[in-house]
């Protein structure tokens, strides 16, 4: 029975691409292992996808009685519903410890760098296996788009390194250009309804019995978002209440200026301006400096709930 490998709800690039390359290292280490998902992919993974020939893993959202291997998330709230029903034979991710539980030992390949793919690279190293080129190219996109092209204050000195060396496999001679190319691609938020748009990259937690859900776009410039406020709110509005969420964020994160206007729906607005030391004006305020979601606002919240 071959073993499925996926990263969190609402995938991104790192979630998609890291299904590829650890169910690859793991065929060459002789376990059977198909990369899946468990929603549809964004606009920036469709273009690296396309871009070295690969195809959509597999969509599958039900893994009871199955084996799996998580990557780039271990959350209750980022996982399928009947995760339970699995077996969790191992995890490879960059997130803070999560809530999930497992009934035997397993393989924990958790470290705090920047994209699960320079974890992957550095098990590719380890277990001393060559990375195809085109697979190799796709980890370092996975690299350059969860590092904002490096600007992220979770990248790390091991994923410009992993940059590098995925680059020299892949035979691109400029990284940051194609992570800039990849960028312009995300940036584009004009073909997508305001809904899709709060959801495009989405992640609920649970702080303290209380549904926070936060959702974040990387764009190169902000003004893309100068005359859709109202319906960006309007459409958190209506996520927030169908999922009966305490609050509802969105970054929108500019990469050039690096910093990022939040938008806040929340039961308690207060909670949100102590957790960031802010006053929201119109449900908003701009954050200088602000790239990332896992280190610079999830745990402010945290503590706050
Ligand atoms: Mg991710
Ligand atoms: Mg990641
Ligand atoms: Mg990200």
């Amino acid at each position: 029975m071959s073993t499925y490998i996926f990263g969190h709800t609402t995938p991104d690039s790192d979630s998609i691409i890291g299904a590829y390359s650890l169910s690859y290292l793991k065929n060459q280490l002789g376990e059977d292992c198909i990369p899946s998902r468990q929603g549809e992919i964004n606009p920036e993974t469709a273009f690296i996808l396309e871009k070295f020939g690969f195809k959509k893993p597999i969509l599958k959202t039900s893994y009871a009685g199955e084996k799996v291997y998580l990557v780039d998330f271990m959350e209750r709230s980022q996982s399928p519903k009947d995760i339970d029903e699995a077996t969790i034979l191992g995890i490879v991710d960059h997130h803070k410890l999560g809530d999930l539980k497992t009934d035997a030992p397993l393989e924990m390949w958790v470290r705090p760098v920047g994209c699960s793919n320079t974890i992957i690279k550095q098990m590719f190293d380890y277990y001393n296996v060559e990375i195809p080129k085109d697979l190799a190219g796709m980890m370092m996109c996975a690299i350059l788009s969860d590092t904002v092209i490096f600007k992220s204050p979770t990248c790390t000195k091991e994923d410009t390194k992993a940059v590098k060396e995925l680059a020299k496999i892949a035979q691109i001679d400029d990284p940051k250009a194609l992570g800039m190319e990849m960028f312009i691609v995300k940036s584009d938020v004009l073909n997508s309804t305001k809904r899709e748009l709060v959801l495009r990259d989405f992640k609920d937690f649970n702080m303290g019995g209380n549904k926070i859900g936060v959702g974040q776009l990387e764009v190169v410039d902000l003004s893309v978002f100068d005359n859709m406020k109202d319906e960006l709110f309007e459409a958190m509005a209506e996520i927030k209440a169908e999922g009966e969420r305490h609050s509802v964020l969105l970054l929108l994160t500019d990469i050039m200026q690096e910093g990022s206007q939040l938008l806040v729906l929340s039961d308690e607005n207060s909670k949100i301006e102590n957790a960031f030391d802010i006053k929201l004006q119109n449900n908003q305020v701009w954050l200088p400096k602000v790239m990332s979601r896992k280190k610079q606002v999830i745990p402010f919240l945290e503590k706050e709930f």
